[in-house]
């Protein structure tokens, strides 16, 4: 193993009022364990506005998009100072990387983040990730920094993904309702996770649900990620020195080019594209391009060259792909026969 990214949610790095520095010293000493032995960490970090929640007392809790943005402002800066005061004590550089879903579905930046990434880590310097809340609207945001872990997992092709969190990892149904509830410790296919995993933490913005989404992206790019707690002690060392810990996501199936991985996951799908059932079964099942005899219905204002949703005759959102006709001419074409491309194979991605 080369390379690992580890997120950290923002329940695990600031449990109570403020950053757990005991907490982060502990990942520090074993982010220095790790580069010892050759692996070279990314971590994407929450906890801007968290922090700057905490800062900022008297604030009334119950955000709107804008204040949070202030408050990722104010928070931020305070937490790459915790980052290099504490990695410093190791002997270990830190780097800050702000990034929005815009800057990763342009070809241009995305291969700039890309280089400056492989730069950083070239000189031994742990780039510490965070969304740039600042300036993330709602249509450029990424929505939560589990998909930006597995984003960035696949833009430096780390070996692995490790989501560190405050539980122990995936259960057969949500330990907060029942007892009972049993760690899962491997999942080898998306067919084996159980389908009540739970709601977002309390905390965090994230939840099992998030955290699946990052191990599909991760996954479509040969990237096994392992979702375990923060608190395990040691948890980093064990997860290199093979030891079972939290739960390994090791998912075969059909890989991913890079870009269309960045057509499913990377850019926000602009509208979507309603089909009947014999187009839903010649993409989903015999490898076909979408033609404009089985489009049923639009929703939203696309260009040619935009990402869409695709939905299944049953209402669920199947596939992405980038479109060729802008909305109105799909508009008219609806339904007709003709070779009438609109999405080509090419261009096309089943979801799980
Ligand atoms: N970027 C946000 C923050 O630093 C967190 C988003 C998330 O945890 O998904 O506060």
């Amino acid at each position: 193993m080369k390379r690992i990214v580890i997120k950290i949610g923002t329940a695990t790095l600031c449990p109570d009022d403020g950053l757990d520095i005991i907490f982060l010293d502990d990942i520090a000493r074993q982010v220095k364990y790790l580069k010892e032995i050759g692996i070279s960490t990314v971590i994407v970090t929450s906890g801007a506005i968290g922090l700057g929640m905490s800062m900022l007392r008297d604030i009334n809790k119950n955000l709107n998009l804008i204040q949070k943005q202030a408050l990722a402002a104010v928070g931020q800066g305070k937490l790459i100072n915790y980052y290099s005061t504490v990695f410093e004590r190791y002997g270990l550089m830190v780097a800050q990387i702000l990034l929005t879903r815009e800057d990763l579905a342009n070809r241009k930046r995305f291969l700039n983040a890309r280089n400056t990434l492989e730069e950083l880590i070239k000189l031994g310097i742990i780039p510490v990730i965070n969304e740039n809340d600042t300036v993330a609207t709602e249509e450029i945001k990424l929505g939560d920094n589990d998909q930006l872990s597995a984003l960035v997992s696949t833009l430096i092709d780390s070996d692995l993904l490790t989501i560190l969190s405050n539980v122990n990892g995936l259960y057969d149904k949500d330990p907060h309702l029942y007892k009972d509830a049993k760690l899962i410790k491997e999942i080898r296919s998306f067919d084996e996770i159980p389908k009540d995993i739970g709601g977002p933490s309390e905390k965090g913005s994230g939840g099992m649900i998030t955290k699946i989404l990052a191990v599909e992206i991760a996954a479509r790019s040969n990237i096994k990620t392992i979702i375990a707690s923060g608190r395990e002690k040691d948890v980093l060392i064990k997860i290199i020195n093979g030891e079972s810990v939290g739960t390994l996501f090791d998912i075969g199936g059909e890989r991913l080019s890079k870009r269309k991985v960045w057509i499913a996951y990377g850019v926000t799908p602009k509208g979507k594209i309603y089909i009947d059932q014999g187009a839903y079964e010649a993409l989903a099942f015999r490898n076909k391009s979408l033609l404009s005899q089985g489009v049923k219905e639009i929703d939203g204002n696309f260009s040619s060259g935009d990402a869409v949703s695709i939905i299944s005759p049953g209402g669920k959102e199947f596939a992405r792909g980038i479109v060729y006709y802008p909305s109105d001419e799909l508009e008219e074409l609806k339904g007709k026969k003709g070779y009438h491309e609109v999405v080509h194979r090419d261009n096309l991605v089943l979801l799980y």
